[in-house]
């Protein structure tokens, strides 16, 4: 499994995951023109994406989606809230999914998991893909380290988690006072600590790959975020890498398979 993050943050998410020649792409919140550049850019065809998974209708994963799933001839699943909060979304027909059924495709099992979140119906997403098993999660916007997200995520092999801001900096930050309570509120977005806390609650010795995402450009540095979170998993069970996806770059990673002794020691 193939995995690359165009872009994460205020600005935009959208993220591929490839398994098997076949891919998907988890949110569109750049302009079509522009997910089309960031997509040629790191070697990938728009038209070569078969399906479009939306988290949320917010603007920062969803401004792109009608546009582009149109002209590229994308399929687009999102969950009943998500629909009902872009009816915009109509012309392109998207397939309701829920948290309680997983959408099978081709080469790929994907999961929507309920999250805390300002919106309706938002939700994390987990990928397996059917040939070799291997598990990605993709969680932004989450107001709180949730249980049900741990739980959801207990096994993946690889994670993107929102490490939105430091608290700190939030508290001393330019932002008023009304939209810092939204942003830590618990259905706002989830702080270094609260990232550290999920990452912590997940980490188990097959989890090769956290990336942390949505980092607030006013209110972070990547210096802290990954220093919050690959400090407090020290003492974890985790041997995998934590890295920081950015705004305006893209990041890859491949997804393999544990090897078996690693396995074992997950349950
Ligand atoms: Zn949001
Ligand atoms: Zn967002």
């Amino acid at each position: 499994m193939n995995v690359t993050i165009l872009g994460t943050g205020s600005g935009g998410n959208a993220t591929v995951v490839e398994c098997d020649g076949d891919r998907v792409l988890v949110d569109a919140g750049f302009p079509a023109r522009t997910l089309a550049q960031r997509l040629r850019a790191t070697g990938i065809a728009p038209e070569s994406i078969s399906a479009l998974i939306l988290t949320h209708a917010h603007g920062d994963h969803a401004s792109g989606a009608r546009v582009a799933a149109r002209r590229f001839g994308w399929t687009v699943y999102a969950t009943h809230g998500t629909i009902e909060a872009m009816p915009d979304l109509a012309v392109v027909k998207p397939v309701p999914i829920t948290s309680r059924e997983t959408l099978m495709l081709d080469t790929m099992l994907v999961s929507s998991i309920r999250i805390p979140h300002d919106c309706t119906e938002p939700v994390a997403i987990s990928i397996e893909s059917r040939s070799t098993g291997v598990r990605c999660g993709i969680a932004y916007d989450l107001g709180y380290a949730a249980v049900t997200v741990e739980r959801a995520f207990a096994h993946v092999d690889a994670l993107v988690l929102e490490s939105n801001h430091d608290e700190d900096m939030l508290r001393h930050g330019p932002y008023p006072h009304s939209v810092q309570q939204r942003i830590r509120g618990g259905r706002g977005h989830l702080s270094n600590r609260g990232a550290a806390r999920l990452a912590r609650g997940i980490a188990h010795r097959g989890l090769r790959h956290l990336v942390l995402a949505h980092l607030s450009l006013q209110n972070n540095t990547e210096a802290a975020a990954h220093d919050t979170v690959a400090g407090s998993l020290r003492k974890s069970a985790f041997r995998g890498t934590v890295t920081i996806a950015g705004q305006d770059r893209a990041t890859t990673f491949t997804v393999e398979r544990a090897r078996r002794a690693e396995q074992m020691d997950l349950f």
